[in-house]
């Protein structure tokens, strides 16, 4: 069978840890089941846990950690993976600075990075290569505009290095950026309905690699927002104005495009403030 790298990016905004339909303690368990059951699929899979905290972003698996106490109830690998997530997530939490918004995108570029070191092509052992690698990315915030555009950039990376990305939106509003991300890199977006079925949905929709999806019927979103969030003011719009040289997306019509310096000449201002629908 096809070894498949799996590198998970966890978002652990506080804030929205604390509800009573799940919370960390009730997830996590859940979380490390389907991650043991990746690794277990096959003896060549591999896997990467990366953290999106306020502020910063860690990788917590493969991390070094100490001995884990042999227990002959217990597969090694399962209890090196638990042990090593559990203790680097606990080391890093840290409620005081929960003000800041996660850094989401910190930790999907260190995912990516991560894909690109065990690809292949570079100067590591074929046994360890990546092969049919994804993202998979669980969300609880919503989306922060001005991440929008180092969250395209990363997304384009992806494509580029034929990286799935995979997100399930856990809580709160569906994300249009994600939603973009899955579609863009051939991955699944789901929105968690059911919390309570968490692990069956985690197994049934991102357990298999993007090539056994073909043949499955796995659940899928029926409908993507395509919006973009303008440069200027970071706002997801509707309508947006695009610079015709470098495709920078502004909320409204501009004389002078911010990215490029490129100068527009008056009459297609006029002619495209003409054509605005008026504001509700
Ligand atoms: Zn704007
Ligand atoms: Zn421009």
């Amino acid at each position: 069978s096809m070894a498949s790298h799996l590198s998970l990016v966890l978002d652990l905004a506080p804030a929205h840890w604390h509800r009573a339909d799940l919370s960390l303690a009730q997830f996590l368990p859940q979380l490390l089941v389907f991650l043991n059951a990746h690794v277990a699929l096959t003896h060549a899979n591999s896997l990467a846990v990366f953290a999106a905290l306020p502020g910063k972003s860690v990788m917590l698996h493969p991390a070094a950690t100490g001995p884990v106490a042999p227990d002959a109830n217990a597969y090694t690998p399962f209890r090196e993976l638990d042990a090593a997530v559990v203790a680097n997530l606990v080391a890093e939490l840290d409620p005081v600075a929960a003000a800041a918004p996660t850094a989401l995108v910190g930790a999907l570029t260190k995912a990516l990075c991560y894909i690109n070191r065990i690809s292949p092509g570079t100067s590591t052992p074929s046994s360890d290569r990546a092969s049919d690698p994804r993202i998979l990315i669980l969300s609880v915030s919503p989306d922060l505009s001005t991440s929008y555009i180092p969250i395209m950039n990363a997304i384009f990376s992806a494509q580029k290095m034929k990286i799935t990305i995979d997100a399930c939106q856990i809580f709160g509003p569906d994300t249009v950026f994600l939603q973009q991300a899955a579609h863009l890199t051939g991955g699944a977006y789901l929105f968690l309905d059911r919390r309570d079925a968490l692990l069956q949905y985690l197994i049934m929709a991102f357990l298999p690699p993007a090539a056994t999806r073909k043949v499955l019927a796995v659940p899928t979103q029926d409908k993507i927002d395509f919006r973009a969030a303008c440069f200027c003011h970071k706002n997801i719009v509707d309508i947006g104005f695009v610079c015709s040289v470098c495709l920078s997306i502004f909320c409204q019509p501009v004389p002078v495009c911010s990215t490029c310096r490129t100068k527009f000449p008056i009459k297609t201002l006029k002619r495209l403030n003409a054509s605005r629908p008026p504001p509700p």
